[in-house]
C-alpha cells in the first residue's frame, strides 16, 4: 500500500499522538460542535460508487487557522460478506485510521467525534479531505478485505450535517435496540477489543449481550460479525468457560483473555461492578461512574456535559483518572448503552446507587431506571454541592440514604492526660476515601486519632465534628 501522493506520513506511529489547542490548524466536530457524526452503512454494490471521495461544504483549505467546524463522515461499504451488524465496527475502525495521519487526531465515536489537525501537517500540504478520503479507502481495502467497494463523504457544511445528523442518531438507536433483548446467560461466548491498546495497553473491553463495549459504538452483535469475519483483527472471542460467579459477572475465560491480552497485568474482572475488580477503562468511555464517598453513592457524567459535576469535578479531569487501562475502583468507563442493561452495576446495587446524572442523560435512559428510583435520582437542576446533594437524598428517601450510619454516636472527642484533643473510636469505624485516583478504605479499631484537625462529616446533615 502507497501513501507517496500523500503530503504527510501515515502509519502506526502516529496513533496516540495528541494535538495541542496551541498547535492546531483546526478542529472539526469536539465540544465546541452541537452536532457532529461518523456512521457506516452497509449497502448493495450497485448502490456504492467506489473510491469516490464527496466534501460537502468547505475543505480544510477554506477554514481559518485556529477555527472549528461541525462535521460528518459517511462511509458506505459493500462486499458479498458486508452485512448491517458490521457497521458499528468498519465505523470504529475510523478512530484507528484517521490516528494513523500524521498531525491528526480523532478521539471518541459516533455523535461524539473530535477531529483536530496540526498546523504542521497543513503546512506540509495537508489541506484537503480528499487527502484523508484516499487514507481511509487504501486502508479499509488492505485491513479489511471482506469490503470490496467504498465511498467516503466528508460533511462540514452545518447545515447538511444538521439535515444528516438526525438519520445517523436514528441508525445509531436501532442498531442499540437490536442488540437488546439477548442476555449474558444465553451466550457461551463474550467478544474481546483491543483496539484501544495504542492508547491503554492493558485495557481490554469484553462486550457481552448486556454489557456493551465501553465506546458505546461496538455490540456483542458487532463483536460476533467481526470476529466471524476478520478472526485476526483486534475483534476477537471470548469463550466464557467456567462462571466463578454469575451475579458479578466473573468468568474463567474473561479472566484468561485479560491475563493474554493484557500481557498478564490484569488478571481477573467483575463484568458488572465499579467497585471490585471493575472492568478497565481506556480513554474512549461515553460516560464515568464516579464515587461520591460523602453519600455512599454514584454520580454518572458523560463527555459532553460541560463544567463542574457535584463533586466540583468536570469530566475531563476525571476522565484522566479513569482511563488508561486501569481498574479504578470508584472510577468507571462505560457506555450510555449500558444504562439500559438489567445487569448495569448490578454488584453495586444498580440503579439504587445512582445518586446523580445530567438531566440530558437521565432523559434518554428514563425508561430503564426502575419507577422505585426514578425521581430519587438527582441531576445538575436539584443538586450541585454535596451538601445540596445530601440534602436531595436525604428528601427523596434515596436508598443510599439507609446506609449512612449516625458517626455522632460512635465518635466521642476526649482529652488524654496531656489535654490533647484525640478522636476516640470505639468498636471499629469504616471510612471510605474517594479521591481521585481511586476509592480507599481505611478500617479503624479501637482507635486514637490525634491530628491538628480531624473532620468527620455526619453524611445526611452536612455537620462536621472538630
Ligand atoms: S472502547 Fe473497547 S470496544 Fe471500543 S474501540 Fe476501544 S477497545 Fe474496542
Amino acid at each position: 500500500m502507497s501513501f507517496e501522493d500523500i503530503p504527510v506520513d501515515i502509519g502506526v506511529v502516529y496513533e496516540g499522538e495528541r494535538v495541542r489547542g496551541k498547535d492546531m490548524f483546526v478542529e472539526l466536530g469536539g465540544p465546541k460542535m452541537e452536532q457532529k457524526f461518523e456512521l457506516a452503512i452497509a449497502r448493495d454494490m450497485s448502490e456504492v460508487e467506489d473510491e469516490k471521495i464527496e466534501i460537502i461544504g468547505p475543505d480544510l483549505k477554506d477554514m481559518e487557522e485556529g477555527s472549528y467546524h461541525p462535521l460528518g463522515i459517511v462511509i458506505q461499504v459493500a462486499g458479498e460478506q458486508i452485512e448491517p451488524d458490521l457497521e458499528g465496527v468498519i465505523e470504529r475502525r475510523l478512530h484507528e485510521y484517521v490516528n494513523f495521519v500524521e498531525g491528526m487526531m480523532h478521539l471518541n465515536q459516533r455523535y461524539d467525534i473530535w477531529i483536530r489537525l496540526n498546523k504542521k501537517s497543513f503546512e506540509k500540504g495537508f489541506n484537503s479531505l480528499e487527502y484523508l478520503g484516499k487514507v481511509l479507502i487504501r486502508l479499509y481495502k488492505s485491513e479489511m478485505n471482506i469490503i470490496e467497494k467504498i465511498q467516503v463523504t466528508f460533511i462540514t457544511d452545518p447545515k447538511v450535517v444538521g439535515e444528516r445528523y438526525d438519520d445517523a442518531i436514528t441508525r445509531y438507536n436501532q442498531r442499540d435496540e437490536r442488540a437488546r433483548g439477548l442476555s449474558d446467560a444465553e451466550v457461551d461466548t463474550f467478544y474481546g477489543c483491543s483496539l484501544c491498546q495504542s492508547f491503554a495497553p492493558t485495557h481490554v473491553c469484553t462486550i457481552t449481550p448486556q454489557r456493551y463495549a465501553n465506546c458505546g459504538a461496538i455490540s456483542w452483535f458487532d463483536g460476533r460479525a467481526a470476529a466471524r469475519v476478520d478472526p485476526k483483527g483486534p475483534l476477537y472471542a471470548i469463550p466464557k468457560g467456567d462462571t466463578i460467579d454469575e451475579f458479578r459477572g466473573e468468568y474463567t475465560g474473561v479472566n484468561q483473555a485479560y491475563t493474554e491480552k493484557s500481557l498478564g497485568k490484569v488478571n481477573s474482572v467483575a463484568l458488572y461492578s465499579a467497585f471490585e475488580k471493575p472492568h478497565t477503562s481506556c480513554g474512549c468511555f461515553e460516560a464515568i461512574a464516579f464515587v461520591i464517598p460523602e453519600v455512599d453513592g454514584l454520580g454518572i457524567v458523560h463527555r459532553d456535559f460541560k463544567g463542574d459535576t457535584v463533586n466540583g469535578l468536570p469530566f475531563s479531569s476525571m476522565a484522566d483518572s479513569t482511563a488508561g487501562g486501569r481498574q479504578i475502583p470508584g472510577f468507571h468507563g462505560i457506555a450510555i448503552e449500558y444504562m439500559r442493561s438489567p445487569k448495569f452495576l448490578q454488584v453495586d446495587d444498580g440503579w439504587n446507587r445512582i445518586v446523580w446524572l445530567p438531566e440530558s442523560i437521565k432523559e434518554r435512559v428514563l425508561e430503564f431506571i426502575p419507577d422505585e428510583v426514578r425521581d430519587k435520582i438527582s441531576t445538575e437542576n436539584d443538586a450541585m454541592t454535596i451538601g445540596d446533594l445530601k440534602t436531595f437524598l436525604k428528601e427523596k428517601n434515596h436508598p443510599v440514604a439507609e446506609r449512612w450510619v449516625d458517626l455522632e454516636d460512635e465518635v466521642t472527642m476526649v482529652a488524654d492526660e496531656a489535654g490533647s484533643d484525640y478522636v476516640s473510636v470505639p468498636g471499629e469505624m469504616t471510612a471510605m476515601v474517594g479521591g481521585i485516583g481511586g476509592g480507599l478504605e481505611i478500617v479503624f479499631k479501637n482507635a486514637k486519632i490525634y491530628a491538628e484537625k480531624v473532620i468527620i462529616r455526619k453524611t445526611g446533615k452536612g455537620e462536621k465534628k472538630k
